[in-house]
């Protein structure tokens, strides 16, 4: 590097430049540098500036080194590879660039040796004291934050002091052996105990039988760390012994490690609002008419029953229901109906007080008594019977004496074999048959009545498809002359083949039928078809075609429509009405009001004939069917049956009686049919007493349409 020319100044201004510019640009290759290159450059130059006048200075001073020293470094120049450059630079080639003048003056070489050791100085004890400073502003931030979490604790304790001491819900911790370890002022005062008392206690002494189920291994689960909150509903016993119930939450606190370490305890009191949660319960459960539990109540104690039931437990119901309330309700009013309800619930819950049976109110006029005493139908019954008699004292209501009565359904049955709703079915089915047998009764569920029941109403149900479907079919049975033996006419008789339950025999669906109404329009297709039958003989075997007799239910023969009906069959099949019998009952005859039908004489008036079926079954007076269109008398079976004819038991009452009858009606100028002649040894004894026709199985049974046809044929 060449040397600059020295001017005439005291140092060489363009020398100072230059030494400052390699000054910093090797400060610069030495490591980072917090400033541009400019801003270096400018600092290094009033640097060498510096030095240059401490060179040259009438009294000579370090000091200003020290200062270029401690400058360096405050400019963050700290690699020590900057110091190194700066303190051999300033002595290799300071004085031949900035002061090329004097450079040979040893004064000057001394002076130099002293600056470079002040730079280093100052650069060293700059760096000392920044590293204090720094360490200092540590530890004083350390010492900061520690305060700063001193005084959070401080605050938190307090806190937690305020909400411990102040809250208004109880706080209470205690040790995992449940020794009470601190509560606060609420919690003793719901407990009505001090908070010293309390110290003293341990939680299980705060246990009571009445707790709930389970409340206990919730909290001894707790205890041994293996859950951590427990909450339940407990009443607790104050000290004074009066009940507060409480809302009770208990967490667990645990050690680092996670073992158990103390439980903490917040009771709230809830009496009041329990209370209320009672009192609404207790109405929602119970009727308020009467007071007793209501449905609801009494399906849930069913449950309950059903739910805790052993495999060999019964239970037992009686069903009750008042006769004839709604026209007591209707008569008195319902304000007296309502008192006359109030006096039954008293009687029947008084009447099985002390056994322990659950009395409800079902609705309306029905009770229920609950027999879950285990003593089986005989208790039950004992039970109806009390329940009978309690009801059916008279009653007086508003100066009325009332007379009432109740029938009972009484249901009795292993629990296993039922559920709760099919022992309410079972019970209303009960009683409906109490009802029916006449009121003021019990009556006790048959299994087996039921099904037959239940069948039954199927098969009532199933009636008017069947019609429409065409599964009625016709048999004929003849009816034979005892003089010659010629079949003279042949009884239609019903039959429903059934598709599941084959031929079925008229005594399985027709009393079914006139109850449901629909024998009206049966009974029209069996006239119709049999006219159609007889119709057809008529066509192909002329004069020897029997008379067909059809049977006409009391419903049918009552039915206004009844006359166009036959008139119809007869005109529209072509049958001429003296080939047609119509056979009715004595109770059909006679008519619902006791009079003869008046259809009589309108359906004799078309030609045909009548005949009383099962004549001798009812009532009626010979003498008075004299008045009537009467053709044809049908002596009933069990008459039939006493002409036996084996002399030993031969009971000769029976031969008198159908001598008298058939005396009496060929007065009345009357023909006798015999049914169920089921002998010769009948048949002859009969043709004896001068029955005119016979019918049963020594003459053939009911057939088909085809075998009367082929027997005809013959
Ligand atoms: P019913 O009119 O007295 O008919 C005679 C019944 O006696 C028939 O029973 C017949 O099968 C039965 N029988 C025949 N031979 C003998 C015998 O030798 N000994 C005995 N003990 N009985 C014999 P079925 O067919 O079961 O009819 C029963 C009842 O059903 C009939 O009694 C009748 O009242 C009614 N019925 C049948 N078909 C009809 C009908 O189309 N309409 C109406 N309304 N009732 C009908
Ligand atoms: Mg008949
Ligand atoms: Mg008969």
């Amino acid at each position: 590097m060449p040397a600059p020319e020295p001017v005439g100044d005291d140092f060489s201004r363009p020398g100072a430049t230059a030494y400052a510019a390699e000054w910093a640009r090797a400060v610069r290759r030495i490591g980072f540098v917090p400033l541009s290159a400019a801003e270096t450059e400018r600092l290094l130059v009033s640097l060498t500036e510096r030095l240059a006048r401490a060179l040259r200075a009438p009294t000579f001073s370090a000091r200003p080194a020290e200062e270029v020293g401690r400058a360096l470094v405050e400019a963050h120049l700290t690699e020590p590879g900057v110091l190194d450059w700066s303190v051999q630079a300033l002595g290799d080639r300071f004085l031949p660039w900035v002061l090329p003048a004097r450079e040979d003056l040893p004064e000057l070489r001394e002076r130099i040796a002293s600056l470079q050791g002040a730079v280093a100085a100052g650069f060293s004890r700059a760096l000392r004291d920044r590293v204090f400073s720094q360490q200092e502003r540590i530890a004083r931030s350390a010492w900061q934050a520690r305060d700063a979490v001193e005084q959070a604790l401080r605050d938190s304790e307090a806190r937690f002091r305020a909400v411990f001491t102040g809250a208004a819900i109880g706080i209470g911790i205690a040790g995992v052996d449940g020794h009470i370890i601190e509560v606060n002022q609420s919690f003793a005062d719901m407990l009505g105990y001090t908070v010293a008392e309390m110290r003293q206690m341990n939680v299980s002494a705060l246990a009571h039988a009445d707790d709930a189920a389970g409340m206990w291994e919730l909290y001894q689960e707790l205890v041994e760390g293996k859950r951590d909150s427990a909450r339940v509903e407990k009443r607790y016993y104050r000290k004074d012994g009066s009940v507060v119930w409480t809302d009770l939450a208990v967490s667990l606190i645990r050690y680092d490690d996670g073992r158990p370490r103390f439980t903490v305890a917040m009771i709230e009191d809830i009496t009041q609002r329990y209370e209320l949660q009672q009192r609404l319960r207790f109405q929602a459960l119970h009727d308020p008419l009467t007071g007793l539990p209501n449905r609801t109540l009494f399906f849930e104690t069913l449950g309950g029953v059903f739910a805790a039931a052993g495999p060999e437990q019964r239970v037992g119901l009686c069903f009750i229901d008042l006769d004839g309330f709604k026209a007591v309700n209707d008569s008195l009013g319902h304000d007296l109906g309502d008192r006359l309800l109030q006096v039954i619930a008293r009687r029947l819950s008084d009447c099985v007080a002390g056994r322990g049976h659950l009395v409800a109110r079902m609705g309306g006029d029905e009770f229920v008594i609950l027999v879950d005493s285990g003593g089986g139908l005989d208790d039950a019954v004992e039970v109806a019977e009390l329940a009978l008699a309690a009801v059916s004292a008279p009653v007086h209501v508003a100066d009325q004496q009332l007379a009432v009565s109740a029938s009972i359904g009484i249901v009795d049955c292993p629990a296993a074999e039922t559920s709760a709703g099919e022992l309410m079915k079972a019970a209303d089915t009960t009683l409906y048959w109490a009802k029916a047998e006449g009121r003021g009764r019990w009556a006790v569920y048959d299994p087996e009545r039921s099904a037959a029941d239940i069948a039954r109403s199927a098969l009532a149900a199933n009636l008017p498809a069947a019609l429409d479907r065409g599964e009625f079919v016709l048999h004929y049975q003849p009816i034979v002359s005892l003089l010659d033996g010629s079949m003279v006419a042949v009884e239609a008789l019903v039959r429903w083949q059934h598709p599941e339950l084959g031929l079925l025999g008229p005594d399985r669906f027709i009393g079914l039928a006139e109850e449901t109404g629909l024998i009206v329009r049966l009974g029209a297709w069996v006239l119709r078809q049999a006219c159609r039958d007889a119709e057809s003989w008529r066509r192909a075997f002329g004069e020897s075609t029997p008379v067909v007799s059809v049977n006409l239910a009391a419903r049918q023969a009552d039915d206004p429509a009844i006359v166009e009906t036959v008139a119809e069959a007869l005109q529209h099949t072509g049958l001429p009405a003296e080939l047609l019998q119509l056979e009715l009952t004595e109770s059909a005859v006679m008519g619902s009001a006791g009079e003869p039908l008046r259809a009589l004489h309108q359906l004799a008036d078309l030609g045909l004939r009548l005949a009383i079926d099962d004549f001798g079954t009812g009532y009626s007076n010979l003498a008075y069917l004299r008045r009537l269109p009467i053709h044809c008398v049908k002596l009933a079976g069990p008459f039939v049956e006493g002409i036996r004819g084996d002399g030993a038991v031969a009971d000769h009452r029976d031969e008198r009686i159908v001598d008298a009858l058939v005396r009496l009606a060929h007065a009345l100028e009357l023909s006798v049919t015999a049914e169920a002649v089921e002998t010769e040894v009948q048949a002859e004894r009969l043709r004896a007493l001068r029955c005119d026709t016979g019918q049963g199985r020594w003459f053939g049974p009911p057939m088909p349409a085809d075998d009367i046809r082929a027997r005809l044929a013959d």
